[in-house]
């Protein structure tokens, strides 16, 4: 059982103790308090966790200050929509608002490699009016012998240069916790001018211990990534570790499934889950069509396969797209057959917004012709 408090009342006021009170009055009842920054508003709610089922939940009703009472089935506890009738955990950061309602793109490379190609590439897209990208420091790579990423000493360059360009939120990926300190640190050297949206990859998806790790800290948020070769339940689960561990800043996302089904992409295709996802979760639901489908190949149509299946996310609305370019793919040290080119970035800027317009007509469709 959820009590969702009214908007107004402050974390740690007498309100909330009083209805805290309540709640552990009922025989091996906990609370947990979870303040949960939407994009509007921040919310306080107040989980009962043991045998709610036969508390009532008029009780907690009658309090002026309480909004609503949701009764949670036990699954995806915080991320979960229930019943429907919950907020979704949209959240600003830095100046940049990620909600299940909007659309925001993060492009950039696999890994940073050198100076020059991160220079160019967060310079382009500021030029383009970007201002979130990725750029991995640290890379989980399938041979040892590979190129694992230029790690906490490309950081002081990466930052500055985001900072030098606007660019907000650069999404890289933490493979270890300690990364985090390597991440913070290196902000607070550099004076913050930029934020970092810390990626979990398919290959951590059930990390548990990583997961608590960046749920446990509230500065950054946390873009997940689904296990390629574990069910979406399970990854909404471990997806779950993250929120239920104090950091509801989270986005949610689809890149793909591991199998031979989905030759020859590099991944099978997963994007008809966006609206599975934002109707199971509050999250923001993300698409990463480059490791899906992992390759340049060119339609009949001359459209890129990448961009096809970036504009099936679209249209079924996705909220992000991470999306891996590279100035020179021949130099790049990670993924480069993938990396689409910056003189393809005006293309794929404007065939992203064409589909997303298309999504929004659908929505006007739906008001007009729906039927529910
Ligand atoms: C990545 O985005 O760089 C990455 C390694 O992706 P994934 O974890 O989805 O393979
Ligand atoms: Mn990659």
């Amino acid at each position: 059982m959820i009590i969702v408090m009214k908007a107004d009342v402050q974390p740690d006021s007498d309100e909330i103790r009083r209805v805290i009170a309540l709640a552990e009055s009922y025989p091996e009842i906990q609370t947990q308090v979870h303040h949960i920054r939407g994009a509007s508003r921040t919310v306080t709610e107040i989980y009962l966790i043991g045998q709610t089922g036969v508390i009532p939940t008029t009780p907690f009703e009658e309090f002026a200050s309480v909004e609503k009472v949701v009764r949670v089935t036990e699954k995806y506890r915080t991320i979960g929509r229930h019943e429907g009738s919950h907020e979704s955990v949209g959240f600003e950061y830095n100046g940049v608002e990620i909600t299940q309602d909007n659309l925001t793109l993060f492009p950039g490379l696999c890994a940073v490699d050198s100076k020059q190609n991160v220079e160019t590439m967060f310079q382009v897209l500021a030029e383009h009016g970007l201002e979130t990208a990725r750029a991995g420091a640290y890379k989980p790579r399938t041979s040892p012998y590979d190129f694992q990423g230029h790690g906490a000493a490309c950081l002081p360059m990466v930052f500055e240069l985001a900072g030098k360009h606007g660019i907000r939120i650069v999404a890289m990926e933490v493979t270890h916790e300690t990364h985090l300190e390597e991440i913070d640190s290196a902000l607070e050297a550099a004076g913050r001018p930029t934020g970092v949206m810390l990626q979990i990859g398919t290959r951590n998806a059930q990390n548990f211990e990583l997961l608590k790790a960046v749920g446990q800290q509230q500065e950054y948020p946390v873009l997940f990534k689904r296990g390629m070769g574990i069910t979406l339940e399970e990854s909404l689960n471990a997806a779950e570790y993250v929120a239920s561990a104090g950091n509801h800043r989270l986005v949610f996302c689809l890149r793909g499934m591991k199998t031979n089904y989905g030759d020859p992409h590099r991944n099978f295709v997963d994007f008809t889950h966006v609206p599975v996802v934002k109707r199971q979760t509050r999250l923001p639901v993300c698409i990463d069509p480059s490791h899906s489908v992992g390759r340049r190949s060119v339609a009949t149509d001359g459209v890129l396969d990448i961009f096809h299946a970036t504009a099936q996310g679209v249209v079924a609305g996705a909220n992000l797209v991470l999306v891996d370019f590279h100035p020179r793919p021949e130099e790049a040290l990670c993924d480069g057959p993938q990396a689409l080119l910056m003189n393809e970035l005006p293309h794929f800027l404007e065939d992203v917004a064409i589909a997303r317009r298309a999504y929004e007509e659908r929505l006007k469709l739906r008001d007009r012709l729906g039927v529910h």
